[in-house]
């Protein structure tokens, strides 16, 4: 088998995660090599087409810095992204709510009757997969698509490399260190090291196009009964969606449905996810089919395309040497080693690291999480700047000659506030629990998944 290649950092998995990983690493004097087994980067935020990014704030602060909020600055500036301006967040206030929910822009873990505009951030898929290219060029990382990871190649416990397919055949690429980022701890599980299979409600993502945004949000407002009908009526076919089945995007008259829900389908099962792509089209046909017929606004719509990869929210996760539980993420509770945030919650560096197994990094969806805590902890942003850890803990780890299991945090936590992200302060007095708009706000109380979108 040939050997195509041999760097420092390798990471595996081009999405929001994975490109965090290879940049730092790149950005930190690493030799990074990236690959993907599609086409083009940005994973679910592109071919998954998710299109907000949710989870960058603590109440009013925000938490999720670094290269999550350089994405945001980036996309914004190839005019790709839409979010409401610091003055309209966390103001109870019905005018912004209906400025801003359609965008999907409210705090989703809110309790109370009206919930508060957030720092979240609508965008297009394209304007995704362009900014993850500059991210890489710039940055230096080398970069291979087209190649599907398929084996780990490991060595007296400690990883060496992997083994992927690609339209050439079979190729070999070695690594001093490699980052697991493909979403479903691929290289975890063939590596050997304890994963376990999580499961979650899967979607196929759509767009419609020709829909007259603003008719049907009037008519929402001005007819509220009927429209709840009507929207009832279509979520009803669509066999579940949040609150809103659809929202806006950045281009005019485009709307994403983050939506069919579909329950019951593996993740990681082959036969599963045919028959959800199978399952979820019609679904979506007969929902658009309705749509155009009786909501206002839809009359002229057309159905413009179905995400090139469907929605899978949670398949396999690591069970590292730290395994984050759903209460870590309800009470916010703090690590010594946090390394990166999400909201108000913290990660800390043990749940990248597996166990069993020398010189491998997992982050992203895929992190040492129960499935509990991961669907609530699992957005782009965070995972972006859990990638950003990582990445930055494999070039530092090279550089003092140390494993990555033996890395200072402390060294890894100041580096990463050098870069502008935030590991995570420990937090000065406890939060009070209640759910006040001023300082006494908090989203640890609330932890569960509600009716919101995401
Ligand atoms: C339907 C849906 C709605 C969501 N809604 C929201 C939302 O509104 N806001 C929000 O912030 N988050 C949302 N999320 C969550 C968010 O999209 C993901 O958790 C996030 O994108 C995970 O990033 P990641 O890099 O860890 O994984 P992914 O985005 O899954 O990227 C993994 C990458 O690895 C690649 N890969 C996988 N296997 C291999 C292999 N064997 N070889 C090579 N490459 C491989 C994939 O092709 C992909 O590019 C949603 C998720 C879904 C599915």
């Amino acid at each position: 088998m040939p050997v195509v290649a041999q760097t420092e950092v390798l990471v595996i998995g081009g999405g929001p995660a994975g490109v965090g990983a290879a940049v730092a690493a790149a950005r930190n004097g690493a030799k990074s090599m990236l690959v993907e087994r599609y086409p083009y980067l940005g994973g679910l935020a592109s071919g998954g087409m998710v299109l907000v990014i949710d989870d960058m704030m603590d109440g009013p602060r925000q938490t999720v810095l670094g290269l999550g909020q350089e994405y945001v600055e980036r996309l914004e500036r190839i005019g790709g992204a839409v979010y409401p301006p610091v003055e309209d967040r966390y103001r109870p206030d019905e005018a912004l709510w209906n400025k801003w929910s359609r965008w999907g822009s409210y705090d989703i873990y809110w309790h109370g009757a009206l919930k508060p505009i957030t720092y979240a951030v609508a965008f297009d898929p394209d304007a995704w997969i362009r900014v993850s290219n500059d991210l890489i060029k710039e940055s230096g990382v080398s970069l291979r698509l087209h190649s599907w990871f398929s084996e780990a190649v490991v060595e007296d416990r400690k990883i060496k490399g992997v083994i992927v397919e690609t339209p050439e055949g079979r190729q070999a690429i070695l690594a001093s260190i490699v980052i697991d980022t493909s979403g479903d701890a691929a290289v975890a599980w063939r590596a050997g090291v304890p994963v376990e299979e999580g499961g979650y409600i899967v979607s196929l993502v759509h767009r419609y196009g020709d829909v007259d945004t603003e008719r049907a949000i009037r008519f929402e407002q001005e007819h509220p009964k009927e429209a709840y009908a009507l929207n009832r009526e279509a979520k009803r076919i669509l066999g579940g969606s949040w609150e809103y089945w659809w929202l806006l995007t950045p281009r005019p008259g485009i709307i994403w449905c983050n939506c069919p829900h579909l329950q019951g389908f593996s993740a990681i099962s082959v036969e599963d996810l045919t028959r959800a792509e199978f399952e979820a089209r019609s679904r979506i046909e007969a929902c658009y089919a309705f749509a155009r017929s009786n909501i206002p606004g839809f009359e002229k719509s057309y159905l413009l395309d179905t995400a090139p990869q469907i929605g899978v929210r949670q398949g396999r996760l690591l069970q590292g040497d730290y395994i984050v539980t759903a209460e870590d993420i309800k009470e916010a509770r703090w690590f010594p080693d946090s390394v990166a945030r999400g909201r108000d919650y913290f990660t800390p560096y043990r749940s990248l690291l597996p166990k069993g197994v020398e010189q491998l990094l997992v982050a992203g969806r895929c992190y040492s999480a129960t499935s509990a805590a991961q669907k609530i902890s699992r957005e782009i942003g965070p995972c972006v700047v859990m990638g950003e850890a990582a990445g930055t803990a494999a070039a530092l780890a090279l550089s003092a000659n140390q494993l990555v299991r033996n890395l200072d945090v402390k060294t890894l936590q100041q580096q990463l506030r050098r870069q502008g992200g935030d590991p995570g302060e420990e937090p000065a007095p406890p939060k009070p629990k209640n759910n006040e708009l001023s300082d006494g706000f908090s989203m640890a109380s609330a932890g569960v998944l509600n009716t919101g979108q995401e």
